[in-house]
């Protein structure tokens, strides 16, 4: 069985180039899947990332991307710029097809793939990503101090962002397309309670407006179609995430939102050999250093799991 490795990682996010580098130390030379079109992760569309620690000065998330992606090579991670499109998981040599059909082998598989945040649809929201345009308050929420923003969306992630960029902004506008909240009713009374948020009911995001940065938003009535302008230079973006779990459906256990389940504290999942970290698993904190975080123990766990069958 020489063409059988001991790991396979799935995923080129934080979490999969974490675990490519803490594996890689370890001397079991693990094939990294970084995926085609989006190797380096959600971080590759993102501007300053100012709560990387260690970088007193921020980093660019695609300098910090690079970054991690020579550190995991450096120590002879192997890595391929191209998707996993089958795998089967069930046995104790797990496959894994590429693109091109070729079937790779291991004992192990790490799986990385990140979520994807749901998007409006609107034409300028890819450019001004970065740029006025977020889906993470944590992260982006103090680039807004003193400014009047908007939030998209109806439920608990939505009243929670609203609430906590309140902190920062000068005013929150909360933009929903119905006339009542799907939020639990606690999150609901904070946002209502807060002198800085205000609400548009029945309203849909319809364009957003700026070249080099956000400078404001065109908001449609859902009941009478009437437009009307909304100046913002935020935009948060909280409609909800896909995790990227397709592929395993069938094999590893999913929760109700599609997320990977893992047995936490451990990254252990429904079957042995096969380990998830990241934002695929995680619903709660989605940030890099989390997903880093727990990269890292799936790493060991693997490792462990591995030393275990020798
Ligand atoms: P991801 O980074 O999503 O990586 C998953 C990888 O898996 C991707 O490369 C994808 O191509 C690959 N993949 C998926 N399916 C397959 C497949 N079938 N085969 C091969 N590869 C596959 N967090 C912060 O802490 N600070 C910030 O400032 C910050 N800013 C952000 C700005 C933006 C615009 C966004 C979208 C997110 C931001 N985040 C930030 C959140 C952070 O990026 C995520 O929490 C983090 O990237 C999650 O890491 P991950 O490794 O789990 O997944």
């Amino acid at each position: 069985m020489s063409d059988v490795r001991n790991v396979i990682i799935i995923g080129s996010g934080p979490a999969g180039y974490t675990a490519a580098l803490y594996t890689a130390r370890a001397s079991l030379k693990p094939l990294v899947f970084e995926g085609a079109v989006t190797a380096g992760g959600a971080l590759m569309n993102t501007t300053d990332v100012e709560n990387f620690p260690g970088f007193q000065d921020g980093i660019m998330g695609p300098e910090l991307m690079d970054n991690m992606r020579a550190q995991a090579e450096r120590f002879g991670a192997e890595l391929i710029p191209d998707d996993v499109v089958a795998v089967d998981l069930t046995g104790e040599i797990k496959t894994v097809t590429d693109t091109a059909g070729t079937v790779h082998r291991a004992k192990a598989v790490i799986v990385t793939t990140g979520s994807q945040h749901r998007k409006l649809g609107l034409p300028n929201e890819d450019a001004l990503s970065g740029r006025g345009v977020s889906w993470c308050a944590t992260c982006d929420g103090f680039f807004f101090k003193d400014q009047d923003i908007a939030v998209v969306g109806g439920g608990d992630t939505a009243m929670e962002e609203a609430t906590f960029l309140s902190r920062f902004a000068k005013s929150v506008t909360i933009v929903h397309r119905r006339d009542s909240l799907r939020a639990s009713k606690a999150m609901q009374e904070r946002a209502f309670a807060d002198p800085k948020i205000k609400f548009a009911w029945d309203s849909e995001v319809a364009a957003v407006q700026g070249e080099k940065k956000l400078s404001g938003l065109t908001l449609r009535n859902t009941k009478t179609g009437e437009t009307s302008e909304l100046a913002v230079t935020g935009l948060f973006i909280a409609v909800g995430h896909d995790p990227r779990t397709e592929l395993f459906k069938g094999q590893l256990d999913l929760d109700d939102e599609g997320y990977l389940q893992v047995e936490a504290p451990s990254t252990r999942t429904n079957l042995s050999g096969v380990f998830g970290a990241g934002d695929v698993v995680d619903h709660t904190y989605r940030q890099a250093i989390t997903a880093a975080g727990t990269g890292c123990s799936a790493a060991l766990d693997a490792e462990r799991f591995l030393a275990a069958l020798s």
